[in-house]
């Protein structure tokens, strides 16, 4: 499943939108990005973020702050941020230090500009099947299950991983969509057997080469979010693919999507601030 080609064809429809609202409303949709420190890797993600944004058409305006921000500082310009109607999207990158209490960080993003799915409502809406912003890594994977046309319905979906911006939000999307699904985690017993009887299987572990081939049933649809230094996922893709139906490689399958989905959120943000839906 060729994540980047889908990830083009959705930033070239993400730019298309952006132009049209600066456009009728002289106005371009605006992602605001805030920063804690100088971990490389988050500020390697924050400038791709960017860089994207402004490829598409989309604003971006960073906030950089010292390692040592309180938790109230990152709140209170968090909440700035939220009541400025100039901004559209708020990206908190994370993690955030260990002294940050960061979920109120993220509680301090308004629901309408919660972009990257990480507050309490988004997940609550997914939750309930109302409409609101995905996390972008989940709501990767179910474009890309769509553009595939796998049908979803009374199959089973095994997810392994649970995380609360990847694992878990990707099984609730996936229920939501009439699979039937297992979760399973550090703790989960007989592992491997789960695995095999995945219709759908999510890799979401963050382990190199976790899941060997020969686990994966015949036909199965594997979506491997995983990446482990060396673009290596979570899944061993040369065993895998022998038996899988569909299977998305390291890099360029899931990861293209999250920035897409983001920058589409985004759009889709502006859209309704400014009263164009
Ligand atoms: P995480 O918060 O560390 O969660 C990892 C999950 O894997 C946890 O639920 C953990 O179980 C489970 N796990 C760990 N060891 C296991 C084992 N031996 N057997 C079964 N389950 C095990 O990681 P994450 O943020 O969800 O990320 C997971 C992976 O996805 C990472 O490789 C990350 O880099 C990648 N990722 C990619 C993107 C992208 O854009 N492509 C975005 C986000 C993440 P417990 O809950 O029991 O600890």
């Amino acid at each position: 499943m060729d994540g980047t080609a889908l990830a083009r064809r959705t930033l070239e429809a993400v730019s298309a939108s952006a132009a049209d609202i600066l456009r009728r409303t002289g106005t371009a949709p605006c992602l605001a990005t805030v920063l804690v420190g100088e971990d490389p890797a988050s500020v390697t993600y924050v400038r791709m973020k960017r860089a994207r944004c402004a490829k598409a058409g989309i604003e971006s305006r960073h906030v950089a702050l010292p390692a040592e921000v309180s938790t109230a500082g990152l709140v209170e310009t968090i909440t700035e941020l939220s009541e400025d109607p100039g901004v559209h999207g708020i990206l908190l990158q994370h993690p955030v230090g260990p002294h940050i209490d960061e979920r109120a960080a993220f509680e301090a993003i308004a629901p309408e500009k919660d972009v990257d799915g990480v507050t309490m409502h988004s997940f609550a809406a997914m939750g309930f099947g109302l409409p609101g912003f995905v996390s972008c890594t989940p709501g990767g994977i179910m474009r890309l299950l769509d553009a595939y046309e796998v049908d979803l319905a009374g199959k089973h979906a095994v997810v392994v991983g649970r995380s609360a911006i990847l694992g878990k939000p990707a099984g609730m999307l996936l229920l939501g969509r009439d699979a039937t699904v297992t979760y399973c985690h550090s703790r989960t017993v007989g592992l491997p057997g789960l695995v095999r009887e995945a219709d759908v299987l999510i890799a979401a572990v963050g382990r190199p080469r976790f899941i060997a081939g020969t686990d994966i049933k015949p036909g199965a649809v594997v979506i491997d979010a995983g990446y482990s230094p060396g673009n290596v996922g979570d899944v061993d893709f040369e065993s895998a693919r022998e038996r899988a139906g569909l299977i998305t490689p390291v890099p360029g399958g899931v990861g293209p999507m999250t920035i897409a989905v983001l920058l589409d959120q985004t759009v889709e943000a502006a859209t309704r601030r400014l009263g164009l839906d």
